[in-house]
């Protein structure tokens, strides 16, 4: 791929998934960050999707191939392919509605079920737009994200405040995992 005969053209690939209750806005949060789009009504296709960004770090090309459930989970049907090989999670719920905030500590089980490695975790409340019908303070989300040593951010994936940092946060925080493990 690329450049690689290059010395400096080293490259990185890593698996990023996305996972939360359904219509939390994960795929909008995909689709905001990879190709700056959104969908009011967006119907899931059920079957797994998945898009690739690069990010340059230290002269290093660094590349996310992250991956959203497509639908999956309305069938308590995430399969452990899914995560297989996974680096990094955004755990998303919707500040707007508690039931997904409090299923939170069900999808970090299932992650670590799955998971075979460190793996780099956003907590992202999403929706952040809808204040006027906020269900869930910032200070509760911070406060779950503390206690399980997690990131935080709350984003929108409408008007785009935070994608692209908690995306970039998590692939950050990868690269540094798996470089202070080479060196
Ligand atoms: P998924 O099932 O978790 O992938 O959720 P979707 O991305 O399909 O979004 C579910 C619904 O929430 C859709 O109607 C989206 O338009 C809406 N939505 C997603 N993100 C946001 C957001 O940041 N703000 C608002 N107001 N609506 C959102």
């Amino acid at each position: 791929m690329g450049s690689s005969s290059d010395d400096e053209g080293e490259e990185y690939l890593f698996k990023i998934v996305i996972i939360g209750d359904s219509a939390v806005g994960k795929s909008n949060l995909l689709s905001r960050y990879a190709r700056n789009e959104f969908n009011m009504h967006s119907k899931a296709t059920i079957g797994v999707e998945f898009q690739t960004q690069t990010l340059e770090i230290d002269g290093k090309e660094v590349k996310a191939q992250i991956w959203d459930t497509a639908g999956q989970e309305r069938f308590r049907a995430v399969t452990s392919a899914y995560y297989r090989g996974a680096f990094g999670a955004l755990v998303v719920y919707d500040i707007s509605r508690r039931s997904t905030f409090d299923s939170i500590p069900r999808w970090l089980d299932e992650l670590k079920t799955h998971s075979d490695t460190t793996v780099a975790r956003m907590l992202v409340g999403n929706k952040c737009d809808l204040e006027n019908i906020r269900d869930v303070s910032v200070e509760e989300g911070k406060s779950l994200a503390e206690s399980e040593g997690l990131f935080f951010m709350e984003t929108s994936a409408l008007d785009s405040t935070n994608v692209k940092k908690a995306f970039e946060i998590v692939i950050r925080e990868i690269y540094n995992n798996v470089s202070r493990k080479v060196l």
